[in-house]
């Protein structure tokens, strides 16, 4: 059996530390596919989703194990859709830790042939946000050293 796992996220945008994320998650599963949430009643991304989807496609492109798709559903779902049996998160401090606790037990009670599984951030990545390059971005930063592509 293949060791499917899913790394759902908004990724708005995609940074080193989710890059960091999925590139560890190779040594445990066999294939990983990025998950790119949305909600499709209301559009608060910053990113656009088919625009975000092509950035991460062209990071990962030498690496056949690696899928990139945007969904619209509960991730449980949508994890069951793809075959994958893992969720793949990253931990970088206790306030991702306490969303990640709740978050991990409601998708297990609703998707039971599933595990969460986190890797804890590399310590040079863990201050990369994403909501923090949003503000960089929109006031004509330059982000180009917290993302794995140039935009
Ligand atoms: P969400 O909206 O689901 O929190 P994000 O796109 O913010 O989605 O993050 C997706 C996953 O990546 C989460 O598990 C988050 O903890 C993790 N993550 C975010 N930033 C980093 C980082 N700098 N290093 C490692 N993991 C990160």
């Amino acid at each position: 059996m293949k060791r499917v796992a899913l790394f759902p996220g908004s990724f708005d945008p995609f940074t080193k530390g989710h890059e960091d994320i999925v590139l560890r998650g190779l040594s445990l599963f066999d294939e990983i596919v990025i998950a790119i949430g949305y909600n499709s009643k209301k559009n608060t991304r910053y990113f656009e989703i088919e625009f975000m989807l092509g950035c991460i496609r062209q990071t990962f492109r030498t690496y056949p194990q690696i899928s990139v798709e945007t969904y619209s559903e509960l991730t449980a779902t949508f994890a069951r859709k793809k075959g994958a049996s893992y969720l793949l998160r990253g931990l970088r401090n206790t306030t991702d830790f306490e969303y990640e606790n709740t978050i991990s037990q409601v998708n297990r009670d609703l998707n039971r042939n599933m595990e969460s599984v986190f890797l804890i951030t590399s310590p040079t990545l863990a201050a990369i946000n994403s909501s923090i390059v949003r503000e960089v971005h929109r006031y004509g930063g330059d982000v180009s050293a917290y993302l794995p592509y140039s935009l």
